[in-house]
């Protein structure tokens, strides 16, 4: 068993080389960053909750037709996942004008996007993550222009289900990243992680915030209430004795 040799160290999860060639395991870790990583903090029970949610979210996904790279969470903070060859691209979906969009383009906050907007930022924070259009995408020989537009039509499909996922427990999703790898055939699946880390998400009728928004304003002591509610309200009981949690 060699699922101690580390492949990657993100900012909030860990990769290791899994049993199979061809997977890993992904250890979810408690840190919280914000600012290219300028502030970091360790928020207790986040790997935990955000491995659990991440595991329902892809499961939920995955019956709607997108293919993830979830195999099985084999514990709460520690997930097994198909190994992909990572596209460098953050494929964010807006519902809801908000955050970096209102700041670089004169939109109105909390202007509704119909339809809705898809953005694709090249992962590099050396480069603090620009915004990319499809001649630079293709000219950095990151993504053909066939990749390009799977990237976004998988977008908006995980946009349409977790859009009804999150309003049937009475959240709205106002944003979200996500990221894409191939598979040793060449398929497009999707990565990373999807959690209140990687989302905005709005109660439905108090507006309140449940996601890193937080911490990104400074209030550390409400994150983890906040996830927790996103927690209760998605996760059932079933969920937990399937994932083996009390
Ligand atoms: P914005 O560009 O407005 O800051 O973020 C848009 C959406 O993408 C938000 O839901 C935000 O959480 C997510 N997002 C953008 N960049 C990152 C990132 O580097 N890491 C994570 N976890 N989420 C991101």
């Amino acid at each position: 068993m060699n699922s101690e040799k580390l492949l990657y160290e993100g900012k909030a999860k860990s990769v290791f080389q899994g049993e199979k060639d061809d997977e890993v395991i992904i250890k979810f870790r408690d840190d919280m960053t914000a600012g290219d990583g300028a502030r970091k903090e360790s928020m207790g029970q986040k790997g935990y909750l955000n491995s659990i949610l991440c595991a329902k979210i892809f499961e939920i996904i995955e019956e709607g037709g997108v293919k993830t790279q979830l195999i099985e969470l084999n514990e709460p903070c520690v997930m097994t996942a198909m190994k992909l060859d990572v596209i460098p691209i953050e494929v964010i979906v807006r519902n809801i004008a908000t955050g970096s969009i209102i700041r670089k383009f004169p939109f109105e906050d909390k202007t509704p996007f119909n339809p809705p907007l898809v953005q694709m930022d090249f992962k590099d924070d050396e480069f603090h993550d620009p915004m990319l259009n499809d001649d630079i995408a293709k000219a950095l020989g990151i993504a053909t222009q066939e990749e390009l537009d799977k990237l976004r039509e998988l977008a908006l499909k995980v946009n349409e289900i977790m859009k009804k996922m999150f309003k049937d427990i009475g959240i709205i999703l106002v944003d979200f990243k996500i990221e894409f790898g191939k598979d040793k055939d060449g398929n497009i699946i999707l990565g990373d992680e999807i959690s209140p880390d990687s989302c905005r998400l709005w109660d439905s009728e108090t507006l309140d915030m449940l996601d890193k928004e937080l911490f990104r304003q400074g209030k550390d002591d409400e994150v983890i209430d906040a996830y927790e509610e996103v927690f209760n309200r998605l996760v059932s009981d079933e969920d937990k004795a399937k994932f083996s949690i009390q």
